[in-house]
């Protein structure tokens, strides 16, 4: 009998099984893990579920056993080709009549397979988005039963998201076109908003919604202060010879030159991104599933669909987007649930470059408020002094009681200062002005500064304007950052980011709760100490940039018809000239430049400081 013929009676025999059956027979397994079998039965008696599990955790099995067990094919939407070959593949291993049809296919298979669907000779058929809501697709399946619709990595549909993909959208007229028949939206990834815009987006209002812990317990978060990076990185692979493991840069660049220099440290590395040739990336990534040892320096363009399961480190050297790309990015190392480490190096600049990265996008106005308040939300986990798995988990709506144990914040303790006057302050300054206002102007209230918006809204007659002038603005925002990360306030969407007061900070108001933060410390790193120390006597050789500096900083004046030192006092501009800062990073080490500065005139000067090179 041919292996064809073989496979078509043992799925036969699966019509009508039990899902126990399924799961033994078929994938080898003698029991569900965790919510997993309350998800199949559910959906295999005809139900929609909602399914949030982590990474590990089992998700396809949620729609392949009971696509198997229901009559027809169950019609699984997938966003990556990669991602539906894999499965695909794993399925066929089973002995699962399983197929994909995605334009990787040529006419002659994509036609088979066609033929195989009408047929009714398929388990599962992955297909794309796109082709899901094509009529020539529509016109096939109106023909054939249908035992379930999947939708996967269901965190696409929403703009809130971070992978968000404009073809999901369409998705919600599956609900119209075949009632009665079972849809399952699977993510791995999606905070609040983003799982209440999946519902709404699908139509999946009537859905059971299941949701697995987020917690990765073997993964170990450690997130550090930028000083020396590459020094840094080589510290933190010292302690992981012999392991494979990823690590992220922001620029493609970076990725380049990163895995050169490791490369001539003698550590194993290889570039991925999306700018090189195709043969040689997935090269790159073939040797990255294969070896051991490897080091993998790559975009987040590497990543969605990988299964190794041993990668025993991801590193980031720039900050992501959002906590769920963090945890989405990090969520790659330790599937196998052996220890894994989360590790980032991040500083000031990170936050000026992302959010130069969100304004010069194309997005409208409504989803850039959300990318920076997401920003936020990740700066908070980096800024927390608490354990950083309770901040993670918080943000996905769990609960975890902290001190993990596991993590950089409780394995050595951060320096904190009891800050609940400050934060009394912030909540009344919340408070007062109607929840309605972001922190940026939340900051000027505080700081008693009587800018246009202030005046607009009459608060300069309020109690609590100017009564945080004691405090820096900057010390202000990493208090504001601190608190929405904690809960005790949370950040409105809806309404432009505005911050509102959450049920946690009435006990803070009424003085029953004492409110530790950490203590905002940009450390200025011993190497640029000393030269600020060498610019008392400007050595001739940095005269030629000062001036550059001068006319760059006279200009920018200019055009705001305000005086030069306004912009930048000669003391930094010297520390410029000889220091020779060369990213956000080195330039926010440097003395008189704060975040606003950063962001104002950074890019201008470091143009500057390129050209002089
Ligand atoms: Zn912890």
């Amino acid at each position: 009998m041919s292996t064809a013929a073989t496979l078509a009676q043992a799925s036969l025999a699966f019509a009508a099984r039990d899902p126990a059956d399924v799961l033994h027979e078929v994938f080898g397994h003698t029991s569900f893990r965790g919510e997993q079998e309350a998800v199949i039965r559910h959906v295999t008696l005809g139900g929609d579920a909602v399914v949030l599990f982590p990474t590990g955790a089992g998700k396809s099995a949620c729609y392949q056993i009971p696509a198997i067990c229901r009559p027809g094919v169950g019609i699984v939407v997938s966003p990556l080709i990669a991602l539906m070959r894999d499965q695909v593949e794993a399925l066929k291993q089973a002995g699962v009549r399983a197929a994909a049809l995605n334009s990787s296919l040529s006419a002659e298979d994509a036609a088979a397979v066609r033929r195989q669907l009408l047929r009714g000779e398929l388990d599962l058929i992955y297909v794309a988005p796109e082709r899901l809501v094509m009529s020539g697709f529509q016109q096939m399946l109106s023909g054939i039963e249908i035992a379930l619709f999947a939708i996967d990595e269901a965190h696409c549909v929403s703009q809130w998201g971070h992978d968000f993909r404009p073809e999901y959208r369409d998705l919600n007229r599956i609900t119209e076109l075949y009632p009665g028949v079972p849809r399952i939206a699977l993510t791995a990834t999606a905070d609040a908003v983003t799982r209440e815009d999946i519902i709404e987006r699908l139509g999946l209002e009537n859905a059971r919604v299941f949701s697995a812990s987020f917690d990765r317990p073997n993964i170990s978060y450690s997130i550090v202060e930028r000083q020396n990076q590459k020094k840094q990185l080589i510290e933190f692979l010292s302690r992981h010879k012999g392991d494979s493991g990823i690590v992220y840069c922001l620029s493609r660049n970076k990725v380049d030159d990163t895995a050169a220099w490791l490369n001539a440290e003698g550590i194993r590395a290889l570039p991925y991104h999306a700018g090189m040739d195709a043969r040689t990336r997935s090269a790159n990534q073939d040797a990255f599933l294969r070896e051991d040892a490897l080091c993998l320096v790559a975009t987040v363009a590497f990543g969605m669909g990988i299964d190794k399961p041993d990668v025993r480190y991801v590193a980031h050297l720039d900050l992501p987007a959002s906590i769920e790309a963090y945890y989405q990015e990090t969520g790659r190392a330790g599937r196998d649930g052996l220890p894994a480490d989360a590790w980032m190096s991040y500083g000031m600049g990170d936050a000026v470059q992302r959010r130069r990265m969100i304004e010069e996008g194309n997005a409208p106005d409504a989803v850039k408020r959300v990318e920076h308040a997401k920003l936020n939300a990740l700066l908070g986990v980096c800024e927390t002094a608490g354990c950083r798995r309770q901040a993670i988990l918080k943000h996905f709506g769990e609960a975890h009681a902290g001190e993990c144990g596991n993590c950089d914040t409780c394995l050595t303790p951060a320096d904190t200062w009891d800050a609940t006057e400050a934060v009394i302050k912030a909540l009344a300054a919340i408070y007062r002005t109607g929840q309605r206002f972001g922190a940026a102007h939340l900051v000027d209230v505080l700081g008693g500064k009587e800018t246009e918006k202030v005046l607009r809204f009459d608060h300069q007659n309020q109690p609590v304007f100017g009564a945080g002038k004691d405090i820096a603005p900057k010390t202000w925002q990493s208090i504001l950052r601190q608190i929405t990360a904690s809960g005790l306030v949370q950040v409105d969407h809806e309404r432009h980011g505005a911050l509102v007061l959450s049920d946690g900070a009435r006990a803070v108001f009424k003085g029953e709760q004492r409110v530790v933060l950490r203590r905002d410390q940009p450390q200025r790193s011993a190497a640029v100490r000393r030269s600020l120390e060498r610019t008392a006597g400007l050595p001739e050789a940095a005269m030629p940039v000062f001036e550059a500096l001068r006319a760059e900083r006279t200009r920018l004046a200019r055009l705001q018809g305000v005086p030069p030192y306004v912009v930048f006092q000669d003391t930094t501009l010297r520390a410029m000239a000889t220091a020779r800062p060369r990213s956000f990073d080195e330039l926010a080490a440097l003395p008189g430049i704060g975040l606003a500065k950063l962001e104002r005139y950074g890019a201008a000067f470091l143009k500057v400081l390129a050209a002089a090179e």
